[in-house]
């Protein structure tokens, strides 16, 4: 897979997610070495610019990639293993005695599954979380699959029954976190970053929160991601264990900030909102994971008031089960409309921002992906309008929202490289992935 050093990428309709919301119909975008460089009618742009690669657009929507603000690639071989659990059964009784469980190599397999799916899917970028041992194969898939991402591995330091072997104490867990910065951090033209994820409070100690909020303040453009007030049940075990609830028990540690991102936030008194507001900290909002798990409904209405950055993700694939968050837009939109019984809210051009742009601004990366723009990084994605699902089209926004799905994602670019094409991946061997699930499930299964 090259980085194609100059592409014009075709379409009935060029959806930009800017500021104006701007589309531009028989439009077509300008690539030079990984960067949008001009932008509008396919006239305009064939008369001002030649090249002899031109990826066609009949019957397609041309739009940035989506951004998926958190992940767990890692878990994707454990898809389908834990239904209908609540949270804490479902993380003590399969996922995190899958984890411990995987070899080293399952680790690589399962995350380059969960980034394939992503790629197909339409996703560009990925905030991930990987496991707590030989996490340096996830990096090494989502390096090899040509997904953007923040990554990292799994911190953890305390034992609430969890499996032995993930438990090391504070130090030794940053310090091989440390030793990960150094190594990946900003590489590969800036598309792999790392990440310092403390899993949740229940799993890391107050030290280890404190290395990791030390830690974060030692580097650049540097996210803290964690999960936080997801269940009633996890927020009272935090009240027993801190004394306090969880987000006033964040702040204090000083995790908080806009170099942190929660995934989920559904649980927060009316001061835990304030702290989440005037700390700038960044909301992932996921909503099947939410729904499966029963753990209840984000009140997102109540964070976008607030002027709060939201963005959406599918969490991993044994809450969801799957990692495409065309579908997460839909259930975003349905379960507020629900919530708050108002058919105005979250309307599809606010959903999709959600899903690009603002999704990229809740990890600090909206100045470079996130929207289609001149002087943006190529992230983006070609939506087939052919099959009977997307007949007819009238507003192309209202179909991706409603009506598509990431199996009508034809064509995905990263930085400028075509990882995906017409049902064909360029960096993943897709069979040999096949082959090597098999087997797991196999084993899985004996
Ligand atoms: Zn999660």
């Amino acid at each position: 897979m090259v980085r194609l050093k100059e592409v014009i990428v075709e379409a009935d309709y060029l959806v930009t997610c800017d500021p104006s919301n701007k589309v531009i119909k028989d439009a077509a975008i300008y690539v030079v070495n990984g960067i949008i460089t001009a932008l509008g009618t396919q006239k305009e742009i064939h008369k001002d610019y030649s090249t002899s690669k031109i990826i066609d657009g009949e019957n397609k929507i041309l739009m940035p990639g989506l951004v998926n603000t958190h992940s767990h690639s890692v878990q994707t071989l454990l898809r389908g293993k834990a239904d209908d659990l609540a949270l804490l059964d479902w993380l003590k009784e399969v996922i995190l005695p899958g984890e411990a469980n995987f070899t080293s190599h399952e680790i690589y397999v399962s995350s380059l599954l969960g980034f394939a799916e992503m790629i197909r899917t339409g996703t560009t970028t990925a905030n991930d979380m990987l496991t707590t041992h030989d996490s340096e194969k996830g990096v090494e898939a989502a390096i090899e699959s040509g997904v953007r991402t923040r990554i990292g591995k799994m911190l953890m330091d305390s034992n609430q029954g969890y499996p032995k072997s993930m438990i090391k104490n504070a130090d030794e867990v940053m310090e091989e976190a440390i030793k990960h910065i150094d190594q990946y951090h900003r590489t590969e033209n800036n598309r792999i970053q790392y990440s310092l994820n403390a899993r949740f409070l229940l799993s890391c100690t107050p030290k280890l929160m404190k290395l990791i909020v030390e830690t974060h303040n030692q580097h650049e453009d540097l996210m803290i991601h964690t999960h936080a007030s997801e269940s009633k049940a996890e927020c009272k075990e935090v009240e027993r264990i801190y004394k306090k609830s969880y987000i006033r028990a964040l702040k204090d540690i000083g995790a908080l900030g806009d170099e942190t991102i929660i995934a989920h936030g559904i649980w927060l008194d009316n001061e835990e909102y304030e702290i989440i507001k005037q700390t700038n900290t960044r909301i992932s909002h996921n909503p099947s994971s939410n729904s499966k798990l029963a753990s209840g409904i984000c009140d997102v209405k109540r964070y976008l008031e607030d002027g709060v950055i939201v963005g959406l993700a599918t969490d991993g694939a044994p809450c969801n089960n799957n990692l495409d968050i065309f579908r997460e837009m839909r259930l975003a939109t349905y379960l507020q409309k629900i919530k708050h019984l108002d058919e105005r809210i979250l309307p599809a051009k606010q959903i999709l921002r959600m899903a690009t742009i603002e999704g990229a601004n809740a990890i600090n990366l909206g100045n470079n992906i996130g929207s289609i723009e001149v002087g943006k990084k190529a992230d983006v994605i070609q939506v087939d309008l052919s099959d009977v699902n997307a007949l007819p089209c009238y507003e192309p926004i209202s179909h991706l929202v409603y009506s598509a799905s990431g199996k009508d994602v034809s064509m995905t670019m990263i930085d400028g490289k075509i990882v995906f094409q017409n049902n064909v991946f360029t960096t993943i061997n897709i069979s040999k992935i096949k082959e090597e699930v098999a087997k797991y499930q196999k084993k899985w299964s004996d």
